[in-house]
């Protein structure tokens, strides 16, 4: 990976983590005044707590890309970024710019969710990406 792709994706991990650092402050401070505003028996409560629901589903999303940005920066520090943790192979730069902090190829990543699915027995699918090696 050139050094100016490798700089480019380096700064969008940063507003990334900043992005999900700034939102999960508000969210503590937002839930715990909603905490204190909700009236126990109230018809109101209902809303409020949909609406607190969506947040919290918000707040657990951006926990997890903070978790996987910081990761990703980790192995940018430690040169292990771009290359597939399953594989070894480059994970081409399209994927990362589209989702700058994963660890796998797609192949991979593929490999993996059909994994934890477990639903049915392995399919042996011989695609390109076994053969395209190098
Ligand atoms: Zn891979």
């Amino acid at each position: 990976m050139e050094k100016r792709q490798f700089e480019t994706l380096r700064i969008r991990l940063e507003r990334q983590r900043q992005e999900a650092r700034q939102f999960l402050s508000r969210f503590k401070r937002e839930t715990g005044s909603l905490e204190q505003d909700v009236p126990q028996d109230s018809a109101d409560r209902s809303v409020i707590h949909l609406s607190q629901e969506s947040l919290f589903e918000q707040a657990s999303q951006r926990q997890q890309i903070l978790r996987r940005v910081e990761r990703a920066m980790q192995r940018m520090d430690e040169g292990s970024f771009g290359v597939c943790a399953e594989c070894g192979k480059d994970i081409p730069l399209r994927r990362l710019e589209v989702l700058p902090w994963t660890q796998y190829c797609v192949h991979c990543q593929e490999m993996i969710e059909r994994g934890e699915e477990r639903g049915s027995s392995r399919v042996e699918r011989n695609g390109e990406g076994l053969r395209r090696t190098g």
